[in-house]
């Protein structure tokens, strides 16, 4: 451990300790959930599905009525979905469609190939096995089962699951009101002219992004000058109108730096110097209600530190249950051979041959490493990596989800 760093899991355990998921619950539409977090847990009100149905095209019969191939068969009637048969008198059949209900006394399908009609007859030709298939009522969901656990965000299967219950509105969690700022006077905005000395705020596109992901309500503040009385104002303005305020630059402790200060004489802080690569510098506290995140300038650090520092807290603020993300075991197809000393969130690439690439410039400021990968591997201090070993690998797919 380095001395005077705080290692990533003290630092998330501070910063998760400090996360209050919001109290308001709203009745959304189902079909407006999706890509929402459910607050109550769901339970069907009925059986799935509601009645014994017919899994293929084809025709129902009594099985003890069809001993041996080639059995003649009256077709007394025609089920279709959305239709309701009649008793299934013996030595009759009933022309039967994939959903339609199974006519009491029937108790096999026969699939159409095996049948072939005779006027009013139908010849089966294959021993139907009991049962044979029958979606029996209640065999997917039982009235009273849960459907849906409480924190998760919603996915497209989920509330089309709800909705299979007849569930037309579910309660959510409020949405996250996020704030954001861009410290620098280094900054300008995609569009304005760029004079000498000054660099595009990139920061703003990637976080701004990834809040929009995380499903929040995002307030963006934009630029803000590297000045304590700039800094101090809208922070007052963004902790009245947010949950969670996030920031980028300014929290090292060089002169133009005054995230520090400013969070200091509107709420309160901790500074951090985090043994990670990239990052290192991340600022927690409390401005009023709203919490704080300050996350380092280096476009790869607050990308990174994003996903490792904010994500979770963003998530156990939303309300969902499972916030830390699931790494995967996987090769690596590199040589890691001057580790850091500090934990390493390293830029890679998965290959058709099941392995990890590395993007060769792992430095903090060269933002194309990101966009040319498609995870993270968590590796730890001082830890080599030679071709062929495993690694912790945290793909953006699962982070964003
Ligand atoms: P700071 O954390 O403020 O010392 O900034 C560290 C580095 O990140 C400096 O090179 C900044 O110019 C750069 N930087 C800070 N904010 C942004 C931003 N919003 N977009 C792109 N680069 C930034
Ligand atoms: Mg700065």
């Amino acid at each position: 451990m380095n001395k005077g760093l705080l290692s990533v899991d003290e630092a998330l355990e501070v910063l998760l300790a400090g996360a209050r998921p919001v109290a308001e619950v709203e009745e959304v539409a189902t079909l407006e959930a999706t890509g929402r977090v459910l607050a109550r847990a769901q339970v069907s009100g009925m059986d799935v599905p509601p009645m014994d149905n017919s899994a293929m095209d084809g025709y129902a019969v009594r099985s003890a009525d069809v001993r041996a191939p080639d059995a003649r068969l009256k077709v007394a009637q025609r089920i279709q979905a959305g239709a309701v048969g009649r008793v299934l008198e013996p030595a009759t059949a009933a022309r039967i469609f994939t959903g339609a209900p199974i006519p009491p006394g029937a108790d096999a399908i026969v699939m159409q190939e095996f049948c072939a009609a005779d006027g009013e007859f139908v010849v089966v030709k294959k021993v139907p096995e009991k049962e044979a298939w029958i979606r029996r009522r209640a065999s997917d969901i039982a009235r009273g089962a849960q459907i849906l656990p409480a924190g998760i965000r919603l996915r497209p299967q989920d509330t089309g699951l709800a909705a299979s219950v007849g569930i037309k509105a579910l309660p959510l969690r409020r949405r996250v009101r996020l704030g954001l700022f861009f410290t620098g006077d280094e900054l300008v905005m995609p569009g304005d002219p760029l004079p000498p000395g000054r660099i595009y705020n990139s920061n703003r596109f990637t976080l701004n992004g990834l809040a929009q992901i995380f499903g929040c309500e995002v307030r963006d503040y934009g630029i803000v000058p590297d000045s304590l009385e700039a800094t101090r104002a809208v922070l007052r303005r963004a902790a009245a109108e947010c949950d969670v305020i996030v920031t980028s630059g300014g929290v090292s402790v060089g002169d133009a730096d005054f995230v520090k200060p400013a969070v200091e004489a509107e709420g309160s802080l901790l500074l951090w110097k985090i043994a990670m690569k990239p990052g290192r510098p991340l600022a927690f506290g409390t401005v009023g209600k709203a919490a704080f995140i300050g996350l380092p300038g280096n476009p790869v650090s607050s990308f990174v530190t994003f996903l490792i520092f904010v994500r979770p807290f963003l998530l156990k603020t939303q309300g969902m249950a499972q916030v830390m993300p699931r790494a995967i075991e996987a090769r690596a197809d590199f040589d890691w051979s001057e580790p850091d000393a500090r934990r390493e969130f390293l830029r890679v690439k998965s290959n058709a041959k099941g392995g990890l690439e590395i993007y060769p410039t792992q430095d903090s400021a060269v933002l194309t490493s990101t966009a040319w990968a498609d995870g993270l591997v968590d590796n730890p201090p001082n830890h080599a990596i030679r071709k062929g070993d495993l690694v912790r690998y945290l793909p953006f797919s699962e982070l964003y989800g």
